[in-house]
């Protein structure tokens, strides 16, 4: 493999520079990112679709580069960032910083480092003789739970021609992931009936109810942990579940009327994580619900979905991952954390793996960087895919 020309590292450093520079906290809108991305694009004559969201305030970009009707390779990158609030920051978090070798800013490895990779090929990939295209996908609110990717993934899906292999650029220090665990999280509310605490038997406790449908979360993920199913693969080899906040009660004196918690379960790939919380929820409202409602009219539960995202199975013996495996022939294992993979593999049934610069690491921390031989890494990596995909 040889090194990537200076220009173009030069060419992507300054990109991620201009990618940094917009504070695209999943909070805020990404527009001046994508419509950047798009005008840069434009400046090579290729066309952008874009996906918004119900507000028109974010959207997904979408660039196809090469042939159409021939199966390609979709380049994915979620354009949000986690916030930068901590107090720690060295550098300001908006303006990429060089220093020994590094490149700071938010967002620089999770995830625009390889946007900026993938951005900084295109000039390569228009002088190219493409066999087959690559799929520019850039999302938004991946880090709120990979929701924006999906109308996207959809389209992708829908095409004549699907692609035949994602890759998620998320930070993996440039070694392929094949697997990672999806989540589910909820939600739920338990009324219970108010009164003064001398009168307790009287009143329906709507902490203690919680607790005891806590403990029976809690019984879940004990069985997961000793009977699985597993994944040896995966660090945590099983799928975990647990309670995550929770607030209630309103005086030291008073029966509590009401009590809020929030749990998830993050489950291997084939895992039924919708089974798992229909059966834990029937069982509560079977037995718990039941007793309260016994008591009490208007008590109860209710239970609210926050979001969910598929786990990524291996897609390893795909015929496509050859355009992967013969770069970088080794395979680093599976991951716990989230990425748009499984979004690609399970909704769009396009074969996915994780492999980005950067170290997850350094994401979601104050002075996250990414080291500029990360940069050129992935350069090397898309020069290698791009030989692949161009004609001999
Ligand atoms: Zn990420």
């Amino acid at each position: 493999m040889s090194k990537p020309n200076m220009s173009r590292l030069h060419h992507a450093i300054d990109l991620l520079g201009k990618l940094v520079a917009f504070d695209t906290t999943s909070k805020n809108s990404n527009l001046g990112l994508i419509h950047f991305v798009r005008d840069y694009l434009a400046e090579y004559g290729i066309e952008s679709t874009l996906f918004h969201d119900e507000t028109g305030q974010k959207a997904n970009l979408l660039a196809t580069i090469g042939p159409k009707g021939v199966p390609g390779i979709a380049l994915s990158g979620h354009t949000d960032v986690v916030p930068a609030l901590e107090t720690t920051w060295v550098s300001p978090a908006f303006e990429l910083t060089e220093r020994d070798g590094k490149l700071f800013g938010r967002g620089s490895a999770d995830m625009k480092g390889f946007s900026a990779c993938a951005l900084a090929m295109i000039p390569e990939l228009v002088k190219r003789d493409l066999e087959i295209p690559f799929h520019l996908c850039l999302s938004y609110d991946e880090e709120v739970g990979c929701i924006g990717v999906g109308s996207m993934v959809d389209h992708l899906a829908k095409m004549d021609t699907p692609p035949r292999l994602a890759v998620i650029g998320e930070p993996t220090n440039m070694k392929v992931i094949n697997g990672q665990k999806g989540k589910y999280s909820m939600r739920v509310a338990v009324t219970g009936t108010a009164g003064h605490s001398s009168f307790a038997p009287d009143h329906v406790n709507a902490i203690e109810y919680a607790s005891r449908a806590i403990n029976l979360i809690a019984d879940k993920a004990r069985e997961f942990e000793q009977n699985g199913p597993f994944d040896a693969d995966f660090t945590v080899p099983h799928s975990t579940m647990l309670t995550t906040t929770i607030s209630g009660g309103t005086a030291t004196n008073v029966t509590p009327e009401y009590c809020e918690f929030t749990f998830e379960i993050r489950h291997l790939p084939d895992h039924d994580a919708e089974a798992v919380i229909a059966d834990l929820q029937k069982t509560i409202m079977d037995t718990l619900d039941a007793e309260m409602k016994a008591k009490a009219d208007d008590t109860g539960f209710t239970f609210e979905k926050i979001f969910s995202y598929p786990g990524m199975g291996d897609c390893t013996d795909a015929e496509a991952f050859s355009y992967v495996s013969n770069i970088i022939p080794e395979i680093s294992g599976k991951v716990s954390y989230g990425s748009e993979g499984g979004v690609f593999e399970k909704k769009g049934n396009i074969p996915s793996i994780i492999c980005g610069p950067g170290s997850i690491e350094q994401a979601h921390k104050p002075n996250e960087f990414i080291e500029i031989s990360q940069i050129e890494e992935c350069l090397d990596f898309l020069e290698a895919l791009t030989d692949q995909a161009a004609a001999a």
